[in-house]
């Protein structure tokens, strides 16, 4: 009997899974993570990300973020620090 064990790769963002490496890879550069229904600790994780990708780049750079993740990110948390208030 041979065992194979087989390799899946996940996506960071959106949780779908691949069997190379390289195509999750393509993927997860196009995917766009909505966080409507995020947990607020990856919310608060994602934001974190972007505040540090402000001290290694000297633009603030969201490199390989999409702007339509980023838009989503910056809505949800405005939306939940207004209801937050309340
Ligand atoms: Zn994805």
């Amino acid at each position: 009997m041979k065992e194979r064990k087989i390799s899946v790769y996940v996506c960071d963002r959106c949780g779908k899974e691949f069997d190379s490496q390289e195509g999750c890879e393509i993927h997860e550069r196009n995917c766009i993570e909505t966080f409507e229904s995020a947990t607020t600790e990856r919310l608060a994780e994602f934001l974190e990300g972007i505040a540090r990708s402000c001290d290694l780049y000297a633009r603030p750079a969201f490199t390989g973020v999409p702007t339509q993740t980023f838009k989503s990110a910056m809505k949800e948390a405005a939306r939940r620090l207004r209801e937050g208030q309340k």
